[in-house]
């Protein structure tokens, strides 16, 4: 038996000692009693009543060795800012932050909804809210005001937190305006808003009595020193809202102990990060990634960690090598589409710039071509590592797992299960597990480990319901992807099984497209497919049915309506969700019972066949598809 499949076979078989060992990388105001209590299953609360801060373990702790060195580099090349903050500025900025919550009243258990760009005082709000207690929902600037209005209604925050605007290949994208229309479409709007002012939009206007100036706020905070509010391992730090089969996102509840355990073991074992190395995560803090691996993670570690607003190809391709050659870069981390945007450029970016220091590159978020992973090793000459979780899992759960022992990295596949996760691939029919080769559910026997979900906000019946609910003769947690495992160990992802999508890494439920697209006045009927795309990975395409036809009798008029269908997407979901092309059609594909034939239209769509069309209530439903795809 090798060494890692050693490692993880103990993580399972001795999973109190294994854990028990792992939390001693963090620090703990009061130790815990017990490892892990799954005496209500699915939930599993770990680390009973041990007490313990991520902002404490990721700013305080590292004081007194690492107080000059740098935490937190932030480089915008949309607006030519880079600064850098040494722990000691970090902590004071934090506190800062973490005082202003203070004196608004905002406390343990309070939520605040972080809506802000890829800036640094994004960080600080986040961190301030765990130094007190509160519990963050950061939401991705790409989402509209409806959506924001949704994750609003839903975590009832007493405080946001937003910024004037953002940047994107040097266009301002508007953020205040947005948050001052989701809080006229709330039912729960929070009484108050604080602003960063970035001096981008030169429209900016606060709304008297509610908007707080950021900067007003940190000066009259400048030297407050905000105590750490100790909290019990299990109590939330954080809510983030996913997509899944609803119109409706799921807010994902992370617990405080298990996740910063579970970040500083991965931090060790998998993305091999020591104390005094910079990591370079280019996702943004909207996502999970962003979470755990641009604020948490490296904090936690003692690394520097590099927060960039910007494209990857501007000014040139080669910006992302200069800051790794610039701020000696040992860990990056990014997504299989960014390399898929950089494979189409000149390669003399790869060679340009020293990359002697960077020992990784990490992908997840999609699945990774082979082709793709083959170039990007080729190219750099340094391991590209695949590998594979979710929103709810925090933290990886198929990696290569290098701490521990350097596995031969397979092209194509996020390799082996991770410590803690008891992972089976398994038959959809009667959750036996699949034979080697033989394609099945991706499953997890709980307790899912430290860092995981531990419920839906406010839900815990939406948690059993959605999650442990696949297979009736087990409660075990289904990923909703498909996959398999070769004769070597090694797993391959082969897309979900459910009416998800994956667009760059984001994932979208098509549901939620389609009820945007339904908020056009003139839309009866739609359904949406994700359709291969060489770059993004899948693109959203969508069929609708009119409700007056007149309004698309020409083709000018057709193209008019085609815009305005995807203008009213921006504006209910975000540009993120707008669907590549509308078809219109006067019928969809459904089975007699009402079901929309999503597979089948998506297999046209892709070129291949349809399937099974035994239970299509009319054939020619698929004939207006075929029509609309061929007139492109
Ligand atoms: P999200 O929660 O938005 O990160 O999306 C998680 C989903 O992205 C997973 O359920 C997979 O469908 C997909 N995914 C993430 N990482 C990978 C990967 N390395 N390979 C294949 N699919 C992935």
């Amino acid at each position: 038996m090798g060494a890692y499949q050693a490692f993880h076979q103990r993580s399972l078989s001795e999973r109190d000692a294994f854990w028990d060992e792992q939390a001693a990388l963090i620090d703990w105001h009061k130790p815990h009693t017990q490892v892990c209590d799954f005496s209500h299953p699915p939930f599993a609360r770990w680390f009973v009543e041990g007490e313990t801060n991520l902002c404490h373990n990721a700013i305080d702790r590292h004081l007194s060795a690492r107080g000059d060195q740098k935490a937190l580099i932030y480089i915008s090349t949309e607006t030519g800012i880079e600064k850098s903050y040494t722990y000691r500025e970090l902590y004071k900025e934090v506190n800062r932050a973490a005082g202003m919550l203070h004196t608004l009243g905002v406390g343990k258990g309070d939520r605040v909804l972080i809506y802000m760009p890829m800036i640094a005082e994004a960080v600080f709000a986040m961190l301030a809210c765990a130094r007190v207690g509160a519990i963050h929902s950061v939401v991705f600037g790409g989402f509209a005001a409806a959506s924001l209005a949704t994750r609003i209604d839903d975590a009832k925050p007493a405080l946001m937190i937003t910024a004037d605007a953002g940047m994107r290949g040097g266009r301002a994208i508007p953020y205040k305006p947005l948050v001052d229309e989701a809080l006229r479409l709330a039912q729960h709007p929070p009484r108050q808003v604080i602003v960063v002012n970035r001096g981008i939009d030169k429209d900016y206007k606060p709304v008297v009595g509610r908007d707080l100036d950021y900067a007003t706020l940190r000066k009259a905070h400048a030297e407050v020193n905000t105590p750490v509010t100790w909290l019990e391992s299990s109590e939330p730090s954080y809510i983030l809202y996913t997509s899944g089969t609803t119109g409706r996102p799921k807010g994902v509840q992370r617990d405080t102990g298990g996740y910063a355990v579970a970040l500083a073991a991965s931090m060790k074992h998998i993305y091999c990060g020591n104390p005094g190395e910079t990591m370079f995560t280019t996702s943004d803090i909207g996502w999970v990634v962003g979470h755990s691996y641009i604020v948490y993670a490296p904090l936690i570690a003692g690394m520097t960690t590099i927060l960039y607003e910007g494209l990857p190809i501007r000014p040139d391709a080669g910006i992302w090598w200069k800051i790794v050659e610039q701020y000696k870069v040992s860990v990056m981390f990014s997504s299989p589409t960014a390399a898929r945007v950089l494979k189409k450029q000149d390669p003399v970016y790869l060679s340009k710039y020293d990359l002697s220091t960077l020992r990784h590159v990490f992908l997840a978020g999609e699945p990774l071509d082979e082709p793709t992973h083959r170039w990007l090793t080729d190219a750099l000459q340094k391991p590209v590592i695949d590998h594979y979780w979710q929103t709810e899992t925090g933290w990886p759960i198929l990696s290569a797992v290098h701490g521990v022992e350097k596995t031969p990295i397979k092209m194509g596949t996020p390799s082996f299960p991770v410590y803690g996760y008891n992972l089976q691939i398994l038959r959809e029919s009667d959750a036996t597990e699949a034979a080697v080769d033989e394609k099945g559910v991706v499953a997890i026997v709980p307790p899912l480990p430290p860092g995981c979900m531990s419920t839906v906000w406010g839900d815990d019946e939406r948690f059993v319901n959605t999650y442990f609910t696949s297979f009736r003769s087990r409660q075990i947690y289904a990923t909703f992807d498909w996959g398999i495992r070769d004769k070597d160990g090694y797993h391959f992802i082969l897309g979900r099984t459910d009416d998800v999508i994956n667009v760059a890494g984001h994932r979208l439920g098509t549901r939620e497209i389609e009820e945007a697209v339904q908020s056009h006045a003139n839309i009866a009927e739609v359904a949406v497919v994700g359709v291969a795309d060489q770059i993004k990975g899948q693109m959203p395409l969508a069929f609708a049915v009119v409700k007056d036809g007149g309004k698309i009798a020409t083709p000018e008029l057709k193209a008019a309506q085609e815009k305005e269908v995807m203008a009213a997407v921006d504006k209910q979901l975000g540009a993120i969700g707008r669907p590549s092309r509308v078809h219109f059609v006067t019928l969809l594909p459904k089975t007699r019972s009402g079901k929309l034939l999503r597979r089948s239209i998506q297999a046209l769509a892709e070129g291949r066949d349809p399937g099974d069309l035994t239970t299509i209530e009319d054939p020619a439903a698929l004939d207006q598809i075929r029509v609309a795809l061929q007139q492109g």
